[in-house]
């Protein structure tokens, strides 16, 4: 038992510095996408090769983002929030990216709030990696619906279903596992991300998809964190 003790401490100092490192790639990062793309408006030709350079820059982006989701700055801080309020933001942050893709983003909610005790940055990366995976599910378009039912006592739950190419089911064991990708430039993290951040709220997620038809994910939430 000690030596498992000893081997989680060991842990944790890894987790932290990786954490570490993916903070301060952040600034400097945000400085060569910053600089790309105002090159690309100064620079009349190889702006396929910007482009190039922009889809990579955004692929670091999203590994660092969804790795510090994973680092605990300090003890977890739960308080209470409105759900309604944190999955308006996070359509609010995806908007632009749903409307380049021809995807709308339908919300409804049972209640006109749902506070629950949480981490509220924590969640808000669990929905935008949710409904991201949503509007990449679609190339040629479609609808998002984000159902949040607060009618449960002890429960939230967040239902996300998309319109879009589906999960062949023997692929369904692999999702959550770190760097699964079935995407050309995936990461394979934002669900692993989405199973620890839930796991560490007492919730679960629960997910199926029907090939050709759809996927739907439900993230349930203990009220009580
Ligand atoms: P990434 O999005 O970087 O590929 P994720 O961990 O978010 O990594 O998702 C892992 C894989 O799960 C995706 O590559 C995709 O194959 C599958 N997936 C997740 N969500 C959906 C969805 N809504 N529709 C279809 N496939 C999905
Ligand atoms: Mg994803």
């Amino acid at each position: 038992e000690e030596e498992a003790l000893i081997q989680s401490e060991k842990l944790s100092v890894v987790g932290q510095m990786a954490a570490g490192i993916a903070h301060e790639i952040r600034n400097p990062l945000t400085s060569l996408i910053g600089f790309s793309k105002f090159l690309k408006t100064k620079i009349n030709s190889y702006h396929e090769y910007f482009d190039i350079m922009l889809v990579e820059l955004d692929r670091i982006n999203s590994i660092v983002q969804e790795f510090m989701a994973l680092a605990k700055p300090q003890a977890n801080q739960f308080r209470r929030h409105d759900l309604v309020k944190t999955i308006q933001s996070v359509l609010t942050l995806l908007e632009t990216q749903a409307v380049i893709n021809n995807v709308q983003l339908v919300a409804s909610y049972d209640a006109e709030s749902a506070v629950l005790l949480c981490e509220e940055n924590q969640l808000k990366q669990v929905f935008v990696n949710v409904v991201k995976n949503a509007i990449e599910a679609m190339p040629k378009g479609g609808t998002t619906r984000i159902k949040l039912d607060s009618s449960d006592p002890d429960t939230i739950s967040v239902a996300i279903t998309d319109q879009g190419i589906g999960i062949p089911e023997e692929l369904l064991p692999f999702l959550g596992g770190p760097f699964f990708t079935t995407k050309e430039s995936g990461t394979g993290l934002g669900l692993m991300v989405c199973y620890r951040i839930i796991e560490g709220h007492r919730g679960k997620i629960d997910l199926s998809s029907y090939p050709g038809i759809g996927t739907t994910v439900v993230i349930s939430l203990p009220k009580n964190g």
